[in-house]
């Protein structure tokens, strides 16, 4: 069933409006997307076969990619957020889940490349938690 998403970066430069269906959302946790997050692993959706069109700020979309890989990053310039990725010659949109203003349907799949997390990357979800910035 083909949906209708937004999504923007965190300064607002860039938005986007993407139709189509989300198949596959993965957390991966390799090195790469560790270092570009800072965090413990970058949330994807893939969209195969989606329109994603940009709504404002596409000037401001800079690209980064890995010379020995597949990877690739496509990143606001003034905020650095990640943004989707059109993957044309793979026929696929590729969304950070966090860049999406509209909300999902679908949880996340798989946590991917687990044999290459961090080593401080181990049920992060069994500290405890607070609404806010505890005092
Ligand atoms: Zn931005
Ligand atoms: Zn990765």
């Amino acid at each position: 069933m083909s949906q209708h998403h937004t999504g923007s970066c965190l300064c607002g430069q860039v938005s986007y409006e993407l139709t189509g269906e989300f198949k596959k959302f993965f957390l991966c946790h390799c090195s790469r997307c560790r270092k570009t997050s800072g965090t413990s692993h970058c949330a994807n959706l893939f969209a195969p076969g989606a329109e994603l069109t940009w709504t404002s700020g596409a000037e401001h979309i800079r690209f980064y990619r890995h010379p020995d890989s597949n990877f690739a990053r496509a990143f606001c310039q003034t905020c650095g957020s990640n943004v989707p990725i059109d993957a044309k010659a793979r026929g696929l949109v590729v969304v950070p889940a966090g860049s999406l203003d509209s909300d999902l349907d679908i949880k996340a799949q798989a946590n991917i490349f687990m044999g290459s997390k961090g080593n401080w990357d181990d049920n992060l979800n069994q500290a405890p938690c607070f609404d806010a910035m505890p005092s």
